[in-house]
């Protein structure tokens, strides 16, 4: 078996200039993510808050930890002293929470927009119609605290190469139609999350500037 390190070069040489990568550690103790850290690393994502809130405490202080899961809005005030990015905001109501935490804790966090494009009805996120009109409808603009740095997804979970890169299309076409029509101006606005383990090679080449990859480097999870 290869190493973790042997794993994450193995990653990084895939990577195209300018796409950076998320390690996600979710699962995965600490000492695989210090292993990671050894070699460099140091951008992690996470999906669980007291998982990540231990994690926190006893890894070093210059790792960007991305909340890459579903957040609940009960459990924004735990990460907004420390969180990097929250990627995967899927709702009016949590970017607002998260604006309020991060005044309470003199910050701005840096926010993506979830967008749900794959076919399975379980994924969260908005659809493209209901980005559209919640950035129509302007009360994001009221939220000093939040920067919304980009837009995340996933794929769907199938073997059909063609229709994996169809939906990451999508969302960089997508991505294009807002940047002209909300973000011109807002150089904050640069980010395509999108690509995983069994997809990100495609995903790279439809726009992605960050990849979240867990298995592919740190083997599979223990649930
Ligand atoms: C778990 C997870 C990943 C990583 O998945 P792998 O298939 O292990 O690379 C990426 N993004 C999100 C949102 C996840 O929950």
């Amino acid at each position: 078996m290869a190493s973790l390190g042997e794993n994450i070069s193995n990653v990084l040489s895939r990577l195209p200039e300018g796409v950076r990568l998320v390690a996600v550690s979710k699962y995965h103790p600490e000492d695989a993510i210090r292993q990671a850290y050894d070699c460099g690393q140091r951008i992690f994502g996470e999906s669980h808050e007291q998982e990540l809130r231990h994690k926190v405490a006893a890894l070093p202080d210059d790792i960007e930890w991305h909340f890459i899961g579903h957040l609940q809005t009960n459990k924004v005030k735990y990460i907004a002293p420390y969180i990097y990015m929250v990627e995967a905001v899927d709702s009016l109501k949590l970017l607002r929470e998260i604006n309020k935490q991060a005044a309470r804790n003199g910050r701005v966090i840096r926010c993506l927009l979830e967008l749900h494009i794959a076919e399975e009805a379980t994924k969260y996120g908005f659809s493209l119609d209901e980005c559209r009109k919640m950035l129509a409808e302007g009360e994001w603009r009221e939220l000093g605290n939040v920067a919304i740095c980009g837009l995340m997804m996933m794929a769907s979970n199938t073997d059909d190469e063609k229709q994996i890169a169809s939906e990451f299309q999508t969302a960089y076409d997508f991505f294009n139609e807002v940047k002209a029509e909300y973000f011109a101006d807002d150089d904050n606005f640069k980010e395509r999350s999108w690509g995983m383990s069994d997809d990100y090679a495609i995903a790279v080449n439809h726009g992605s500037t960050l990849v979240r990859v867990g298995s592919a480097i740190f083997g599979p999870r223990v649930y």
